[in-house]
């Protein structure tokens, strides 16, 4: 059989799926189950995967598996299809330039698409100052890029990230994650001149923004020297390290203590950006403008695409040449992008960020004011966690955090954990959900809970 006649008699995905919550097995039915068996024997074991299913289309808010099972998705694949999982406008976008040309490479024979997403991504992100762009593939590639553009630019060495960062995957990326397992565990060296300082978190550290600020700065000031930082780097409302929203003034003082010492601000909108949590960045929640701003996932709703944006002064002190790759900047990825913001526009899609996170918030903090598990309800938009503790010590509850989730999966709602020690729900569905499957997701949740 063909590669497409293989697909034939596959669903198709988008927001004509069927938006409903159906199991016909448990999880994994037989013809998923095949397909891990073959994963298991085929595919490195330290690629994981959270629900046991074999994935054939999705849409809307749902992703249907090969078995029929059309699961909820509070997930987009860890934020990424934000405008929806073959968004129509992304589809046409990128069947038509399949069709024209799949890649001859920026660096070689520059094409408009690139330039396009450049000028949309300098127009959108924070600040009305010049700006520059550059293209990569994946969020870790751009804040390996964003570290090297600001170390070029200062002539410094040494950059500062926070506790629960997480950055990425690569050697340099990470050392600026702070999560041991499973991102980091055994696979150090890990890149030199990085210093960790500690981070704003209102529901533990009880301080202001400001008071939280003081205490970062000095230890930056005391351990490594203002004079040493070329970048310091932070998620405005922190991913994977468990949806962490700072205190207010927290960044703002950063952003301040950075200009004063010419160290270059960069803001890791990966998982934040585009649309997600209501604003197309979530740095705008806190009225800071960063110097260097890194996106990713959001982006093109699903193609691989990343992006470095800043002061042109910072941006263009590299070399020429000595910014790119083979596939930074693909055309399909750059339609997909221009696709994707259309979509963010023209659909309403940050105004339902907000809509998502009303109902969201509004739910689980009604679920918290019952059950005294849920410790903090928190984010923006659609990315909103709720943070699972021992209701009689306020001690982190990973393992109840586990099962709940995998009650949720079991009973076709995919949902995301998240944190330190593992113990937040993190919601992060497509904003084309529909409100009837996002209260049913959450009903499932409240069963779950209800159960462990
Ligand atoms: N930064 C942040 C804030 C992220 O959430 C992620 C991915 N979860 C990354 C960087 C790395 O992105 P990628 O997986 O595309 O390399």
């Amino acid at each position: 059989m063909s590669v497409i006649e293989s697909f034939t008699a596959l669903p198709l995905g988008g927001p004509s799926l069927p938006q409903e919550r159906r199991l016909v097995t448990d999880l994994p039915g037989p013809r998923s189950r095949e397909i891990l068996d073959r994963k298991a024997a085929a595919v490195a074991s330290g690629v994981g995967h959270t629900v046991p299913i074999a994935a054939v289309a999705a849409g809307g808010g749902v992703v249907v598996d090969a078995d029929g099972n059309s699961l909820i998705d509070l997930g987009s694949g860890i934020a990424v299809t934000t405008a929806g999982n073959a968004n129509p406008r992304v589809v046409a976008a990128v069947t038509e330039q399949l069709a024209r040309f799949t890649h001859t490479c920026f660096m070689i024979a520059p094409y408009e698409s690139y330039v396009a997403v450049a000028e949309a991504l300098n127009d959108l992100t924070p600040g009305d100052h010049e700006k520059r762009t550059a293209l990569f593939n994946s969020g870790a590639e751009a804040v390996e890029n964003a570290v090297k553009i600001a170390r070029k630019y200062t002539k410094r060495h040494a950059i500062v990230a926070f506790d629960h960062a997480y950055h990425g995957r690569t050697n340099l990326t990470m050392a600026l994650t702070a999560k041991n397992m499973p991102y980091k565990h055994g696979f150090g060296p890990f890149a030199g001149e990085i210093y960790r300082a500690p981070m704003s978190y209102p529901f533990r550290d009880g301080l202001t923004g400001p008071e939280a600020a003081k205490k970062a700065i000095l230890h930056i000031e005391k351990q490594v020297g203002a004079d040493n930082v070329a970048a310091v780097i932070i998620e405005p409302i922190q991913g994977e390290g468990g949806f962490i929203v700072p205190a207010d003034g927290f960044l703002n003082a950063l952003a301040d203590w950075c200009r004063e010492n010419g160290v270059v601000f960069i803001a890791d909108e990966v998982q934040t950006g585009f649309a997600r949590t209501g604003r197309w960045f979530a740095s705008e929640h806190f009225g800071i403008v960063p110097d260097l701003v890194v996106t990713a996932k959001g982006i093109a709703d699903g193609l691989p695409l990343s992006g470095v944006t800043g002061r042109a002064a910072m941006m263009d002190a590299t070399h020429t040449g000595g910014l790119g790759g083979t596939y930074g900047g693909n055309p399909l990825a750059c339609v997909a992008a221009l696709a994707a913001i259309e979509s963010y526009v023209e659909d309403g899609l940050l105004e339902r960020a907000t809509e998502i996170g009303d109902i969201l918030t509004s739910r689980l903090r009604a679920l918290a004011a019952t059950d005294a598990r849920i410790g903090d309800v928190r984010g923006f938009g659609a990315m909103i966690a709720a943070e699972f503790v021992d209701p009689e010590t306020g001690e982190p509850d990973g393992a109840l955090t586990a099962r709940v989730a995998k009650d949720c999966i079991a009973n076709g709602v995919i949902v995301l954990t998240c944190g330190t020690h593992g113990n937040i729900i993190r919601f992060l569905p497509p904003l084309t959900i529909p409100n009837h499957l996002l209260n049913e997701g959450l009903d499932v949740v409240e069963g779950a809970l209800a159960r462990d």
